[in-house]
């Protein structure tokens, strides 16, 4: 048995009944809230609450997001996206709540044990059990490569089969990521359809709540990595006071502890943008810890910077609420 709250009870909503989890906090995490709506003469669409007539909200479709136990009544529109997404309810999500074998290999033991892995009703663990029984809840996996071997090899492609996959995630209480990996045991057929629902279900969990990175290795695996998005800050690095008229001036510009990878680096002289061979930007590398580090170079010749000009390098980035800058000018000695 597991310690993670997974119980169910039945609620009468003026929609109809409702199926929801016993702790409102371990609700699926493609759960979608009820709109507010008061029931009168109209119809109300029960995805959007919006107002409608008998004919434009005659529908009646599943809506597993909001925990319905039956069929309910929407618009035109809203039925053509919970179609859809039925679509992954029962394929995907049935997969991997039943469950697969695989040998399962906790960090960089040479012990594996053949463990059943299973998503949790409430969708937000992954359940192992073998002779041991752990969990890992979603929202703390930071990487997920899918391991394939190829079948066949055509001239125009391949086709691969997962075998496999490699977790990071960090667990509760740790600083330290904790590598998981599973490889599929006696059944490799449901086993690979299982981690391709795996697959396609963090994705799907991760676009709609977390920023995704997603590199793609053809013919090796599939490496996925995302993280919660975390600000730039911004260090300027530059001489303290003027120069001798023989030296090159750099302006290092150093942006890091950002997530996901994409940031913007630009310069000002006085307020004017600069552009051009004096400006380097480098490429991006990513850390240990997910996040990534940047700079940019600005080359000045000792005359420019001399003269006492304000050098300002300007960092934007998604998760930041406002661009950061930091100036700089050669101090004059008196
Ligand atoms: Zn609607
Ligand atoms: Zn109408």
């Amino acid at each position: 048995m597991s310690a993670v709250p997974d119980g169910k009870k039945l609620v009468r909503s003026p929609s109809g009944l409702r199926m929801v989890p016993e702790n409102g906090a371990f609700s699926s995490p493609f759960s979608l809230a009820e709109p507010q709506w008061v029931p009168d003469k109209e119809h109300h669409c029960r995805r959007c609450g919006r107002c409608f007539c008998d004919k434009c909200c005659s529908k009646k479709v599943a809506l597993p997001r909001m925990c319905f136990v039956d069929p309910v009544r929407q618009c035109g529109e809203c039925s053509l996206v919970s179609q859809k997404e039925l679509d992954f309810y029962d394929k995907q999500l049935k997969v991997l709540t039943a469950g697969g074998t695989f040998l399962v290999t906790l960090g960089f033991s040479d012990k594996s044990e053949t463990m059943m892995c299973r998503l949790s009703n409430n969708h937000r663990y992954l359940f192992l059990d073998g002779e041991s029984h752990f969990e890992v809840e979603l929202s703390r996996i930071s990487t997920m490569q899918v391991l394939t071997e190829t079948e066949g090899l055509t001239p125009g492609g391949g086709v691969f089969r997962a075998t496999g996959m490699l977790l990071h995630y960090k667990p509760p209480g740790s600083q330290d990521f904790q590598q998981l990996r599973l490889e599929a045991a006696d059944d490799k057929k449901s086993a690979s359809s299982w981690l391709v629902a795996m697959h396609k279900t963090t994705l799907r969990f991760l676009y709609s709540t977390l920023t995704l990175c997603y590199t793609a290795v053809f013919g090796e695996g599939t490496e996925v990595t995302f993280a919660s998005p975390s600000p730039p800050s911004l260090v300027l690095l530059a001489p303290h006071q003027s120069v001798s008229s023989d030296v090159e001036v750099r302006l290092v510009c150093l942006a890091q502890g950002f997530r996901p990878d994409g940031v913007t680096l630009s310069w000002s002289d006085n307020g004017n943008a600069v552009a051009g061979s004096e400006v380097q930007t480098s490429s991006s590398q990513r850390q240990s810890d997910f996040t990534f580090i940047q700079t940019s170079t600005l080359k000045l010749n000792p005359e420019r910077w001399n003269s006492g000009r304000t050098y300002t390098c300007h960092l934007n980035h998604p998760a930041l609420s406002a661009p950061l800058s930091q100036s700089t000018s050669a101090e004059k000695c008196s």
